[in-house]
């Protein structure tokens, strides 16, 4: 039996492999998720087959988890979802901290190899958990997304790192038994807790995939402690997607993971850091910016956050239908880091239908965007915010930002003048070429349909 069972954890493994590979384009995104389904589902039917089992705890955490989990994928919105993968990273933590303590507390294999891991399975597990409660508040706005800064933090959080990696010499070599585990375990949380707290809100996204990347880790070293092939294959592959990950978002922005970890971007600026511009913002009404867009031979939609929280998307699509069959060339710019989670604005566009090949990245883009006829920002903000090429002293300089500003007419769809995430002023609502079109996205994207429509 057993080789039946460790063959199905590789067919699994492989399975995992190509379905992580297929998510890497939007045209095969889902059967890539189906596939890395299948091979799960294969290893969850393979590990019912070990010995010893016992079904009725099983069955009850199949009952309790598919419960919440499916209530919870229900009622969460759109724009809570990256709260949602905080949450559930930091799931995936205490569950190997769990693992690692209930398998010390079996005491089935007490060898250093068996009791490192666990250590690894509690402090990665520990951390991850109290790290992402901590990013989902932040997210959720239950705590201030500000960095919270205190004098001496570096030193506190490396004398805990030192103080964690003494514990678990102890704990694997000197049998000195359950003691260092909950110090271990208080540790980890502590750590998690202070690891999160100095960065600022406008970072989560690159904190998410880091935190991400841990739960993967520790699953791993859950894995290694009840010697599962495929929870250290799947935790591995987690490991390193979330790392990758992380690496790209930090490239997004333009900045290093150690500073985004330790620089405390964001704590000092106020809700209108980065200069106060100053001047006249042009403001358009629909039916102007109906004419404007109407002559346009070439449009690109730049969508941020504001358009997920109006739920634009669909009429964003009618529009840019309308736009083609007037004759115009029609392309969605995505940002990597636009919205509130990896990947938010490509979701919200497939949800919508628009074809996979109108999307471009800000590298394809921005070396033409002084030829396109009109940009129009669909609530975005920091993403789009010309301070990151123009002004030394913005908290953004340096990210590389959609160049909205070179198109020749620029339309801002948003509320207000207010800042974006980062609580950084955008210069770009003052240019000459820019016309803000004031007003909740999906309302202001209906009028203009209605203007095509009856024209
Ligand atoms: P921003 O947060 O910079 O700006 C969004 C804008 O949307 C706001 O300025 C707001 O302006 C506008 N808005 C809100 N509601 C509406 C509405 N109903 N209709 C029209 N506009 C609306 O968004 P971006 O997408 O440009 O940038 C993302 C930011 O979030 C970056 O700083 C990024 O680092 C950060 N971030 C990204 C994550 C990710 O993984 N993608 C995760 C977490 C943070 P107003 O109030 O005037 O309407």
């Amino acid at each position: 039996m057993s080789t039946v069972i460790n063959i199905s954890y590789i067919l699994a493994s492989i399975l995992f492999i190509f379905g992580l590979k297929m998510l890497s384009s939007a045209e095969t995104a889902r059967r890539g998720n189906m596939v890395s389904a299948l091979g799960m589902l294969i290893a969850v039917v393979a590990t019912l087959f070990y010995q010893g089992m016992s079904y009725q705890w099983i069955l009850l955490g199949l009952i309790i988890g598919s419960l919440i989990g499916a209530t919870a994928a229900r009622m969460v919105k759109m724009t809570a979802m990256p709260e949602m993968v905080a949450l559930f990273n930091g799931f995936g933590g205490i569950a190997s901290l769990l693992v690692g303590w209930a398998e010390f507390h079996a005491a089935r294999d007490s060898s250093s190899f068996t009791l490192i891991a666990i250590s690894l399975a509690v402090l990665i597990g520990g951390i991850t958990f109290s790290g992402s409660l901590i990013a989902y508040a932040k997210l959720a706005e239950k705590m201030d997304g500000k960095p919270l800064l205190f004098t001496g933090q570096q030193m506190v959080n490396a004398f805990l790192l030192v103080a964690a990696i003494a514990l678990v010499l102890i704990f694997a070599f000197t049998g000195s038994g359950y003691t260092p585990l909950i110090l271990m375990i208080l540790l980890s949380l502590i750590l998690g807790v202070l690891a999160v707290i100095p960065i600022g809100g406008a970072d989560m996204p690159v904190v998410i995939a880091l935190l991400n990347s841990y739960s993967g880790l520790a699953a791993c070293a859950a894995g290694f402690v009840i010697l599962n092939n495929v929870l250290i294959v799947a935790g591995a592959l987690v490991g390193a997607s979330g790392l990758i990950l992380t690496s790209i978002m930090c490239k997004a922005m333009n900045r290093s993971l150690a500073n985004v970890l330790f620089s405390g971007f964001g704590a000092t600026t106020s809700s209108s850091a980065g200069g106060g511009y100053q001047g006249e913002a042009n403001p358009v009404s629909v039916e102007d910016a109906y004419y404007i867009l109407e002559a346009a031979r070439s449009v690109v939609f730049v969508p941020g956050y504001g358009m997920a929280v109006s739920q634009a998307q669909h009429v964003v699509r009618e529009l840019g239908e309308l736009l083609e069959a007037n004759g115009a060339e029609v392309k969605y710019a995505i940002h990597p880091v636009a919205g509130r989670m990896p990947g938010h604005m490509n979701v919200l566009l497939a949800e919508a239908n628009v074809p996979y090949e109108q999307l471009v990245v800000p590298e394809d883009v921005n070396p033409i965007m002084s030829t396109v006829d009109v940009a129009i920002v669909i609530g975005a903000n920091d993403v789009v915010n010309p301070a990151a090429r123009e002004d030394e002293n913005s908290p953004l300089w340096g990210m590389p930002v959609i160049n909205v500003d070179h198109a020749r007419t620029c339309i801002v769809s948003k509320r207000s003048l207010n800042p974006g995430f980062a609580g950084v002023d955008n210069p770009l609502f003052f240019k000459e070429n820019t016309r803000m079109l004031f007003g909740d996205a999906k309302k202001s994207f209906q009028a203009l349909v209605s203007e095509f429509k009856e024209s």
